[in-house]
């Protein structure tokens, strides 16, 4: 039933009510009004009688008073008219006439009390009331009763009994009540039909405000409503109408740009809005991830990471992560996670017949049968997910499942597992790198710190990773204070300890991932990589300096020696966003410390560069 069905029912309900509980009071007043309108009657009737039997008894004539209630009897709707005569009267004149006699309980009741008596006798085709006057003795100049009757005063001496018809006026009573019947109806008629296009704009408007909403609930913004209302209701509808607006405009473009993060481009939306939500959440995890494998130190954490990312977010049990090598081409598993058949398969194959590796998408064994010629007869569903590492190819998700329900949902979050992988790629890339260099055999022979050859190769390769992971480097450019005079004094072979032991307190001063360099006979440089602050660099270098110039340095023979050392500093990429203009300001600010006095940490300023230039 529909809403305005329901209201116009209501409405037609309450007046039927209010109608009925009229028709009610007026039938009961009509009733009562028809008893009291009869009753006067008939006392003006009994009236009549005691005036006209006191004239019959004032004149003598009192034996002819038979023919005049005979005519009294007639009166228009009085069916029977009779009087009884007192035991008092009786007593007094003898023997009553024959019709004279009380001819029931009601007259001996009202002979002997004195009260007026009335009923209704009411059926359905008849309504008669009977009403029982007492005849009561007075005493007034114009006919004092107790002048002829040996009665009292207030004494009865009869009793005037009549029944009277009052079906005219009950049938009067229906004809009005059918009256307001009718009344009644057409006044409801006309109601229902003034309430019916009193309320159509509103219930349309309910109808599509219903509709809309129910459209917005669900991500939709475009459905507006119209209507003619001119009132608050009109006002209303512009105010929403505004609102979806703004909505659609603004929800929309969020949507898109979530939608690109990491939806699924085959995932049409049914709710955008809880999607959205889902998304938020998605991304704030993601978020999470980042911040967590940035500090992280090897390449293997991060691949834990994506494990724990893999199965515990996504409930993927089956996978592994391999990474290709640059130099080989080969597949070498960098994560495997529970048994898997399929590792032992790939280990040092050749990637390129990796049909992931070889075309650079996502490839699902849904898409056609034995997609990719490395699975085989392997009978698992599988999807595998390039990832670039650095600009090529460097790392293959394969994702393996016997569950029709679990790969669907393994699709289903293609986008999310892949931002995944590429927030981690980088951070992968870095540690490599960073492990590759370790490695490599761009070091100093005589302390084992890397070489200025090693500086040279690998500023290129540090400043888009910093750039992108948004590190600080602090750079700390390192003289010993008058070395000269070691070599001058001791020799060339103590001058080597006295550097050796040098290099060794720089690198156990500093942390893993920092890297100390040997730039040149007596200089040195240590990279702070993802030094918190500038005051953190400037802690450090206190450290270093303070280290040294305790220490004791055992030059052979028993014999010891202090010696100190000069730094100067500046930060990456607050100062500048070239590594060599970092140095350069950094070699500027050693130069400073020098100046000043040696054995101190100067931090480069801005004006140290122009003094420099200017000389
Ligand atoms: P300052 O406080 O101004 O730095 O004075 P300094 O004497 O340290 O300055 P200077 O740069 O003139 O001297 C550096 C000396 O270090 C010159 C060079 O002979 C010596 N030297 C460079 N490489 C080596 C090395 O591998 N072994 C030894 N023993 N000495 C070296
Ligand atoms: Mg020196
Ligand atoms: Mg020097």
């Amino acid at each position: 039933m529909s809403m305005k069905q329901k209201i116009l029912i209501k409405i037609a309900l309450m007046s039927l009510l209010t109608s009925a509980a009229i028709i009610v009071i007026v039938l009961f007043n009509f009733r009562q009004y028809a008893i009291n309108a009869t009753t006067e009657r008939a006392e003006v009737i009994s009236e009549l009688i005691k005036n006209g039997l006191v004239s019959y008894m004032q004149n003598g004539t009192m034996e002819k008073r038979d023919v005049f209630l005979n005519n009294m009897s007639h009166t228009k709707d009085v069916d029977k008219l009779w009087v009884a005569r007192g035991e008092a009267v009786n007593k007094q004149y003898g023997e009553p006439l024959k019709n004279e006699i009380p001819r029931d309980e009601i007259d001996k009741k009202v002979l002997q009390s004195g009260q007026k008596y009335i009923k209704l006798d009411e059926k359905l085709n008849s309504a008669i009331l009977r009403v029982s006057v007492p005849y009561l003795a007075n005493g007034d100049d114009t006919a004092d009763c107790t002048k002829c009757h040996q009665v009292n005063q207030g004494d009865v001496l009869g009793v005037i009994s009549m029944e009277i018809d009052i079906m005219p006026i009950r049938e009067e009573g229906v004809a009005t009540i059918a009256k307001i019947i009718l009344t009644a109806l057409i006044a409801i008629f006309i109601v229902i039909i003034l309430t019916n296009r009193l309320l159509d704009p509103y219930l349309e408007l309910f109808e599509s405000l219903k509709a809309s909403i129910k459209k917005a609930s669900l991500g939709n913004f475009s459905d507006k409503i119209q209507s003619p209302l001119k009132d608050e209701a009109g006002e209303m509808v512009r105010e929403y109408d505004y609102l979806l607006e703004k909505l659609d405009n603004t929800f929309g473009e969020i949507d898109k740009k979530l939608r690109t993060f990491v939806a699924s481009k085959n995932h049409m939306p049914k709710d955008p809005l809880s999607d959205a939500e889902n998304i938020v959440g998605s991304l704030a995890t993601l978020y999470q991830f980042k911040k967590a494998i940035e500090l992280d130190v090897t390449k293997d954490d991060i691949y834990n990471r994506l494990a724990y990312v893999f199965e515990n977010y996504f409930n993927i049990k089956r996978f592994v992560i391999s990474e290709i090598n640059s130099q080989t081409d080969e597949f070498e598993v960098a994560l495997k996670h529970s048994d898997c058949v399929y590792c032992t398969r790939i280990l040092g194959s050749e990637s390129s017949n990796c049909r992931a590796r070889r075309t650079g998408t996502t490839v699902i064994s849904d898409d056609f049968p034995n997609i990719c010629s490395y699975f085989g007869d392997f009978n698992e569903k599988h999807l595998c997910i390039p990832i670039n590492i650095g600009s090529k190819i460097g790392m293959i998700i394969h994702i393996t499942t016997d569950s029709n329900e679990g790969f669907e949902q393994i699709k289903k979050h293609t986008e999310l597992i892949k931002s995944y992988a590429n927030e981690a790629s980088p951070v992968i890339e870095s540690k490599k790198l960073m492990k590759m260099l370790k490695d490599s055999s761009l070091k100093d022979n005589m302390t084992g710190l890397y070489n200025r050859r090693f500086l040279d190769e690998y500023v290129d390769k540090i400043k888009p990773n910093a750039i992108r992971q948004k590190i600080n480097i602090g750079i700390l450019m390192i003289d010993m204070d008058h070395f000269k005079m070691v070599n001058d004094s001791y020799g060339h072979d103590v001058g080597d300890i006295v550097l050796k032991e040098l290099a060794t307190i720089l690198n156990e001063s500093v942390r893993s991932a920092d890297l100390v360099i040997r730039y040149g006979g007596e200089e040195f440089i240590v990279l702070l990589m993802s030094v918190e602050s500038e005051e953190k660099a400037l802690e450090v270098g206190e450290k270093l300096r303070t280290k040294v110039q305790n220490k004791e340095i055992e030059i052979g023979s028993g014999k010891y020696l202090r010696k100190t050392i000069s730094i100067g500093i500046s930060m990456f990429p607050s100062d500048t966003d070239s590594i060599w203009q970092s140095i350069k300001y950094a070699d500027i600010a050693l130069y400073k410390a020098k100046n000043s006095g040696r054995n101190k940490v100067v931090r480069f300023e801005r004006n140290m560069w122009e003094e420099s230039v200017n000389f």
